[in-house]
């Protein structure tokens, strides 16, 4: 019989060939073996209740039985084609319906991917260079969206600072960065370079920091005022803050928005979704060679992908589902705060009751320094402690989903308490 491999031997192996020991994204000690409903195992076969949701796809829980036979009856129909296929038309079809920007798409299989191109797309469309990113906005891996992700030195604004090696100082005199949630600030700023700016690309719910009244309303009367084309990086909040995403929420229609995570159903797609007028840039029939953007991808409208995401639409669509999923989270975060408020311990619960997080410091925060300021040590020590306690999630952000249960409750309320009790 095969030895039974633990973390530490899969650690061993994985450093021999990954660098670092892992894929870049999480803990590279933790494997996970399995996922089933809203609990996961690791491979020294401890149980957690699951609040990363592979970072978000995951909103049903893992094996979602209709997703499930969705995607068996596809297999053996064909994987992927690189072709036109119905299923890719039909996601396509769903998310023109749900997402108010969107007339049209287009299919990457990455979050990264499509704001990459999304970005590209305004500068096609308005013949500018310039972008306007905001401090701690996280827009995947590209050359704009590595400026000021997250910087450990803080500068003047509206300096960008790389967070990555490898990327030529060009890209960075194009980038203009903005605190968020900074009215004033973005006014000033687009006085002085609103003609040479081709986007304004943000998170509408900036990580866990949700935008102050009327700002994103101000970021899209600025775009107007300006010819930007704006962008909504909805690869996060995409039908999981509601079905038509965040846009829908908050009432404010971006020109371009990315999705990615739910409409792959847990599959590799992502898309750029927007205005026909934008859209049409992909189409060199259209606007002709010279205002064309050249996009393509081998695994672009997978149809394997498709009918996960389509079906794990469907679940999202009935009655009822989305309430559920903000039920849930309030009720976690009712817990996290009844807990730590026992132990008279200063905290702030942030975000949204889809996506939110502990941060230990005395006021909400309202951008990226005012998170970097809280005190990260305490956070740290009451993520180890949950985590212990059998709770997985990322350090900076808890996931709920819709396969929660009694027992997930129960055992995450107890573990907030002996995490609470462990700061004390
Ligand atoms: N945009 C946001 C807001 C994200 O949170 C992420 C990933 O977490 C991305 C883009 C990148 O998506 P992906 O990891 O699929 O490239």
């Amino acid at each position: 019989m095969d030895k039974i491999l633990s973390q530490a031997d899969w650690f061993e192996r994985a450093k021999a060939v990954l660098p670092g020991g892992g894929f870049g994204n999480f803990d590279p000690t933790m494997f996970i073996r399995d996922g089933k409903g809203s609990r996961v195992w690791d491979e020294n076969g401890k149980e957690y209740v699951d609040f990363l949701i592979g970072s978000g796809p995951m909103l049903l829980g893992h094996g979602h039985p209709e997703v499930l036979e969705a995607v068996a009856e596809q297999l053996p129909n064909g994987m992927t084609f690189f072709a036109n296929n119905a299923a890719g038309v039909e996601l396509a079809e769903e998310i023109c319906r749900a997402v108010p920007c969107a007339d049209q798409i287009r299919y990457v299989s990455s979050g990264g991917e499509a704001d990459m191109y999304a970005i590209r797309l305004a500068r096609a469309f308005t013949g500018r260079d310039k972008v306007v990113k905001f401090e701690g906005g996280y827009h995947g891996m590209s050359a704009e969206a590595q400026m000021s992700l997250a910087p450990s030195r803080m500068v003047n604004f509206p300096q960008a600072v790389p967070d990555s090696a490898g990327i030529p100082e060009s890209v960075r005199a194009e980038m203009l960065i903005a605190p968020f949630n900074d009215p004033d600030f973005i006014r000033s700023l687009l006085a002085e370079h609103g003609d040479e700016v081709a986007a304004i690309i943000v998170e509408p719910l900036q990580r866990i920091i949700p935008p102050a009244p009327g700002f994103l309303q101000l970021l899209r009367d600025e775009a107007d005022k300006y010819g930007i084309v704006l962008i909504f990086d909805e690869v996060v909040t995409g039908f999981r803050f509601s079905y038509g995403g965040a846009q829908e929420l908050y009432g404010v229609t971006p020109d371009v928005a990315t999705l990615g995570k739910v409409i792959g159903g847990g599959f590799p797609l992502a898309a750029i979704a927007g205005r026909a007028d934008i859209m049409a840039h992909f189409d060199k029939a259209t606007v002709g060679a010279d205002k064309w953007l050249m996009q393509l991808g081998t695994l672009s409208g997978n149809p394997v992908a498709a009918v996960a995401g389509l079906k794990t639409m469907e679940v999202l669509r009935r009655d009822g589902a989305y309430d559920q999923l903000r039920a849930n989270g309030q009720r976690l975060m009712d817990m996290a705060g009844a807990a730590l408020s026992e132990q008279g311990i200063a905290h702030q619960i942030v975000g949204d009751p889809t996506l939110f997080e502990i941060v230990f410091a005395d006021t909400q925060p309202r951008d990226y320094r005012d998170v970097f300021n809280a005190d990260t040590a305490q956070g740290a020590k009451f993520n180890a402690v949950l985590m212990h306690e059998g709770i997985f999630k990322a350090p900076g952000k808890t996931y709920p989903s819709l396969a929660l249960t009694e027992a997930d409750f129960e055992l995450t309320g107890k573990a907030y308490k002996v995490a609470a009790a462990a700061l004390a």
